[in-house]
């Protein structure tokens, strides 16, 4: 089980997800993603629309995701 925070991964807050693989961690925090934003919590939001400015960019997507995977990969 390994740990990354909601900062680490693009978001805007200290809460802990625990996941096995990089796969369900993303998930995770997706869903705490979308948690925040329909409470309309504003660091969420400024954190989100920061995300899809990058996502407009596929390559700077991939190149995100894959170095939050190395980073995953990397604890222990
Ligand atoms: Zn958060």
């Amino acid at each position: 089980m390994k740990t990354m925070t909601c900062k680490q991964l693009g978001g805007a807050c200290d809460k802990e997800f625990h996941a096995n693989t990089f796969e369900e961690m993303a998930e995770l925090s997706k869903k705490h993603a979308m948690e925040m934003f329909q409470m309309g919590d504003e660091a969420h939001l400024k954190a989100m629309n920061e995300m899809q400015e990058l996502m407009k960019s596929p390559e700077s997507m991939k190149e995100w995701f894959a170095n939050k995977r190395k980073e995953f990969d990397a604890m222990t």
